[in-house]
């Protein structure tokens, strides 16, 4: 699904040599690249508050801890995501609530987020899934008028741009009180191992979220709050300071296959190629609303498995994001739920598929993926 090795080859001196300075500094923790690589991610994203975290797992966590969320507070989010937005809501003994999504964009529908309000609903955890923003605008509308937090799990999405309808744009994860991404190696921005970070514009609030992530000290071993154990280690930093000025071009590769990917298979009528949304009709040459974490097709009157089978068997990797609802997994089912209430998630676990993305294709490499997938189809 990634091609890790590739990029990293093109940046293996200088990643090689930030390691190795890390090691000679022994400066494991809170080296002088953790600071150097916040500072540059604050300016790449125009935010004022980058809190370098563990993963991030942590940094929906952390973000959730920060606000003062407190066991009962409702948070509404997807159904149809990773299960890590869910997992620590219910860690937390908050409440989840989750709803349905839309079909093109497979980000949290707003209809149903309407629905899903009440008195005790404290938070909404937009997921930026797949690379590119929930309708963010009517998002911090509902959360304006109901006084909630908007806490954007930008995991998928950072370097992504969302444009407001007065045309203004800001980036993903620096639009609600707070963002948190991950640098997991197969994210857009990944380090090699775990990383994440949490976003912020609010001064205070970044104040208490750096005291969080460090046991609840805001002076050395003195606990104001209960805090964790959530550090950005330095090798990680120093490797991802390194790569964030190459972001912009691994997200440019990555439309660049999109968009092959969506000429070959525009007008089959068995296929339907992502939507873009906000504004974005198409993917025009200077449109960065959508940074392709993944590049999901939707499927029509198309055995889904079989092509998932074919395409293993012909050496093509390729992946159902996500098999199952969250509402119908184990650790999260509740009677709470009417299956009624999320038919499009039904509908996409059983239709969606996946295709490789990532920043090094070969022309040939597509041809064949793209190739592969129509002869399936159109048999
Ligand atoms: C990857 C991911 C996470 C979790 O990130 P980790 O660094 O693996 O903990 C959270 N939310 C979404 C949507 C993700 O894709």
């Amino acid at each position: 699904m990634v091609d890790l090795k590739g990029q990293y080859h093109k940046i293996k001196d200088e990643v090689d040599n930030a390691i190795l300075d890390v090691v000679a500094s022994s400066a494991f923790i809170n080296g002088p690249q953790v600071k150097s690589f916040q500072a540059n991610l604050e300016k790449y994203l125009d935010v004022k508050h980058v809190i370098p975290c563990a993963n991030g797992t942590d940094a929906l966590q952390i973000a959730m801890m920060g606000l003062g969320l407190e066991q009962g507070d409702e948070v509404i989010t997807a159904d149809f995501t990773f299960a890590a937005t869910v997992e620590v809501i219910g860690l937390l003994k908050l409440t989840p609530v989750l709803v349905d999504v839309e079909k093109d964009t497979f980000n949290i529908d707003i209809e149903a987020l309407k629905k899903a309000i009440t008195p005790k609903t404290k938070a909404i955890v937009p997921v930026h899934l797949f690379g590119q923003c929930a309708n963010m605008e009517a998002i911090l509308e509902i959360a304006k008028e109901h006084n909630l937090f908007v806490i954007e799990d930008t995991a998928q999405a950072i370097g992504a741009d969302y444009t407001f309808s007065d045309g203004t744009t800001k980036k993903a994860g620096t639009i609600g009180h707070v963002g948190t991404t991950s640098f997991f190696p197969s994210k857009n921005l990944g380090c090699y191992g775990d990383g994440g970070a949490i976003f912020t514009n609010d001064d205070e609030l970044a104040h208490i979220l750096r005291g969080m992530v460090n046991h609840g000290m805001y002076k050395r071993y003195y606990h104001d709050v209960i805090g964790v154990n959530s550090r950005l280690d330095t090798i990680q930093a120093a490797i991802l300071d390194i790569k964030l000025p190459h972001l912009d071009s691994y997200c440019d590769a990555r439309r660049d296959a999109a968009k092959y990917y969506n000429e070959a298979f525009k007008s089959s009528d068995k296929i339907a190629i992502p939507k873009m949304a906000n504004g974005c009709e198409r993917i025009c040459d200077d449109c960065t609303c959508h940074v392709f974490h993944q590049y999901t097709l939707r499927l029509k009157g198309v055995d889904r498995n079989a092509l998932h089978q074919h395409l293993l068997d012909h050496g093509i990797a390729n992946a159902i994001y996500y098999p199952v609802p969250l509402h119908k997994q184990k650790a999260y089912a509740d009677e709470r739920y009417i299956e009624d209430n999320f038919k499009v998630t039904n509908e996409l676990v059983d239709t969606v598929i996946s295709l490789p993305m990532h920043t090094e294709f070969e022309e040939e490499q597509l041809q064949n993926i793209t190739q592969t997938v129509l002869n399936f189809i159109e048999e």
